[in-house]
């Protein structure tokens, strides 16, 4: 008989839901629309939905399940498995989002920020497997990140740790929308590679993106690489800050930490070896001359599916420790 704990993850577009085994085994994953304008109530049915859905789906008996693992964006309270606020979803405050799927499941659930689950998962399945201490930074809109040190993640003594993003890499720089200045996901997330090629831009510096621009449009920062590849030095200067914060920014997590592994996800990741290859040069150069680079900065396996398969090891983790750990 095979059992599973089940894995939710809550973004602002869509809810995904998965099974992972105590083999570490995945199940494919399904994902339904986000119910962003039915407030929390919309949210929780929706989920219990998913849940029977997926359950249905993979001829899985309630008996055969273990528990349910929600991975959410925050800030949350994770002891008492409540959504303190949720920015991109009107009408989560206060939410008892654990408790109520739970309940109507009727099996054991567990609440992880989002960031953390991801790490969790590339930690149990992905691109961490072999490692014991593991940091994930995700670059998409802003700069996610988790820790996990020697299997367990880590929370901080206020469960707001973590928050690699908001490291300051650039004293007195940019404001961040935290409050800080200077933090590190204001010079290399997806969204501020962007921002900052357009200020450059509307600043009276040449480049091909220029015309984009004029015609009202937005670029990415994968067109910020196409451009770059094809000779824009303003473009080519840009990815290459982006490249050289976050080399700067793995080797004070390495200062720190001393891990086997930094994983990189998100949809930057997806420019391979063009990001890789300018990261890997400036971390050798910044790293300290006391030994040779031991951390070695790889990409995400599991890219997109990270967050659901690692909530539903968070809920193994807490429900059932011993069970991941007998493979
Ligand atoms: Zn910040």
């Amino acid at each position: 008989m095979s059992r599973w704990c089940i894995g939710v993850d809550l973004g602002g577009t869509f809810i995904k839901f998965g099974l992972l085994g105590a083999d570490r085994q995945a199940s494919e994953t399904l994902q339904l629309p986000t119910p962003v304008n039915e407030g929390g109530s919309g949210v929780v049915s929706q989920m219990v939905a998913g849940v029977r859905q997926l359950m249905e789906t993979h001829q899985v008996d309630l008996t055969d399940v273990v528990g349910i693992g929600i991975g959410a964006p925050g800030p949350l309270d994770l002891a008492e498995g409540i959504v303190i606020a949720m920015p991109n979803i009107p009408g989560m405050e206060n939410l008892r989002i654990r408790d109520q799927l739970a309940e109507a499941i009727g099996r054991p659930g567990v609440l992880e920020n989002d960031a953390n689950a991801a790490a969790y998962g590339e930690y149990l399945c992905g691109a961490g497997r072999e490692a014991r201490d593991m940091v994930m930074l995700t670059l998409g809109t802003g700069v996610g990140s988790g820790i996990v040190l020697d299997g367990q993640v880590l929370h901080g003594a206020h469960g707001i740790g973590a928050e690699l993003g908001h490291m300051v890499i650039e004293p007195g720089g940019e404001l961040c929308g935290c409050g800080q200045r200077g933090c590190l996901e204001r010079y290399c997330s997806a969204t501020y590679a962007a921002r900052h090629a357009a200020t450059r831009i509307e600043g009276g510096e040449a480049s091909s993106l220029a015309d984009v621009l004029a015609s009202g449009g937005e670029f990415t920062a994968k067109d910020i690489n196409e451009a770059r590849r094809a000779g824009d030095e303003l473009a080519a200067a840009v990815w290459d800050r982006s490249a050289y914060y976050l080399a700067l920014a793995c080797v004070n997590v390495c200062r720190i930490f001393d891990p086997d592994e930094i994983v990189l996800a998100g949809g930057m990741t997806r420019a391979g070896d063009d990001l890789m290859d300018p990261i890997q040069a400036h971390f050798r150069r910044l790293h300290w001359s006391l030994t040779d680079p031991m951390t070695t900065i790889v990409f995400s396996a599991l890219g997109d599916n990270a967050g659901v398969v690692g909530a539903a090891g968070v809920a193994w983790q807490s429900l059932e420790p011993d069970a991941l750990d007998q493979i």
